[in-house]
């Protein structure tokens, strides 16, 4: 039994419960784990989130649960994170998912990542059935083809596909399609198509041949052995993914960031380890341009400063005469990513004044029946927050199947 558990005070308004996105009942879990009952707290943990086993390895706890507990006053927050570890992990091993009384019905999912798979899990338990499509041939998503296997045992996905086919998931992978072909083949399309598409840096030379995007890269780093002098431009999770990454092919990496540390929003915890493994991070510096000089590759890079706009957000002001040139072989770009529209295809909804698809409370566009959910809807977020946008979704589809 792990000592912290004796520590919560299992508060009646949990601040940890509430801070975080798909809202865990730690009190009542926590409960159960204190009286040796790890079964039914992994249930209790698995109903409510299937994706408790890998959000409590990838969720950036400092600002979640932990970030939120009560004790943070005191300054001995609950590691109630690695009490979740204990608990959900090995329980992915023999989970299984009971499909409700046949409905009849059958839903169309676009996209096996974390949304993709919460929703299916969801919508078999309520008796529907579930075709599930994705371009790769397996599902997971970002966490089978984007984090590393360093930070992620791929075997916990493999639990998860187990566990979608015996529920009676047809999964049919390795088929890129598009939303308007799925469109009516089912009684209602949750489309969770994830933000796939690179953000680029928009700067000269960003075409050549040495620059890298960090989501290709992660898919399969195996094809890009890199050597020598690798720049990672970006401050979020790709970032460090790859930095961290081709520090273990023997590069010698730096990170390039616009703002400061205290600013990435990667996890704190990947921010640190990148920081332990010896990668130094060049702070309120971009890339402004890449050129070739007799066949080196030279990054042009350029100081920045950072500035509070009216509305109290910060910005960045790239400052002018501060270049200053950095020999590399690799540039990775890890500045972000977007949803790729032309998964519709031939036809699209709705959109609102912003460009965005628009959506109702609960997903749905302005085709009936046709729902988003996970980055695909919301932009690039996190695992808990795909998982959280799925349980929307499903709640608007089994509304709307009536
Ligand atoms: C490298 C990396 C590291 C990250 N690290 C973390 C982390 O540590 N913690 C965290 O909480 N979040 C992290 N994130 C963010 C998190 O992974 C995403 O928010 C989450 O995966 C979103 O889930 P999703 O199901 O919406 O989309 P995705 O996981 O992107 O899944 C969408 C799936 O749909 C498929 N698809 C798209 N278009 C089609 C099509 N036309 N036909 C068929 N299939 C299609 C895609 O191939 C993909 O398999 C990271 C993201 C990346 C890229
Ligand atoms: S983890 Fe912290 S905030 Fe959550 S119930 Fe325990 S003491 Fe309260």
């Amino acid at each position: 039994m792990n000592p912290e558990a004796q520590r919560c005070l299992l508060c009646k308004n949990a601040r940890c419960a509430a801070a975080c996105p798909v809202h865990t009942d730690i009190p009542a879990a926590m409960k159960l784990y204190r009286e040796d009952r790890l079964d039914e707290a992994a249930r209790l943990l698995f109903d409510n989130n299937p994706l408790t086993g890998i959000t409590c390895q990838v969720c950036d706890w400092n600002r979640l649960c932990f970030g939120h507990c009560v004790l943070n006053a005191k300054k001995v927050p609950v590691h109630w994170y690695d009490i979740e570890q204990e608990i959900s992990v090995p329980y992915l091993e023999t989970a299984t998912v009971q499909p409700g009384p046949a409905s009849g019905k059958t839903v169309t999912i676009l996209g096996a990542g974390p949304a993709g798979i919460a929703a299916a899990i969801f919508l078999r338990k309520a008796g529907h059935g579930v075709r599930l499509y994705d371009e790769h041939p397996h599902v997971g998503g970002v966490l089978r083809y984007g984090i590393p296997d360093f930070r992620l045992d791929k075997r916990h996905v493999d639990h998860l596909e187990r566990i979608l086919l015996r529920s009676g998931v047809e999964f049919r992978g390795g088929r890129k399609v598009t939303a308007a072909a799925l469109r009516g083949t089912a009684d209602a399309l949750l489309i969770a198509g994830g933000a796939t598409q690179a953000r680029k840096m928009r700067i000269p030379g960003e075409e050549l041949p040495c620059v890298l995007s960090a989501l290709e890269y992660l898919e399969a780093p195996e094809k890009y052995p890199l050597r020598g002098r690798v720049l990672v431009v970006g401050g979020g999770n790709v970032a460090m993914d790859a930095c961290r990454t081709a520090k273990r092919q023997g590069c010698e990496v730096t990170v390039y960031y616009r703002k400061t540390i205290a600013n990435m929003p990667a996890n704190t915890l990947e921010i640190a380890q990148a920081q332990s493994e010896g990668i130094p991070f060049e702070v309120l510096q971009v890339p402004v341009g890449v050129e070739l000089r007799d066949g080196q590759p030279v990054a042009i890079v350029r100081n920045c400063e950072n500035f509070t706009r009216e509305d109290g957000s910060l910005a960045t002001r790239i400052l002018d005469g501060t270049d200053h040139e950095v020999p590399f072989d690799t540039l990775i770009v890890a500045v972000s990513e977007k949803v790729d529209y032309r998964l519709f295809g031939e036809a699209m909804p709705d959109l609102d004044p912003d460009g965005w698809v628009a959506v109702d409370p609960q997903g749905q566009t302005s085709w009936p029946g046709v729902f988003l959910a996970g980055d695909f809807r919301l932009g690039p977020k996190t695992v808990v927050q795909a998982v959280e946008s799925a349980k929307t979704a499903v709640q608007g589809i089994l509304d709307y199947l009536g």
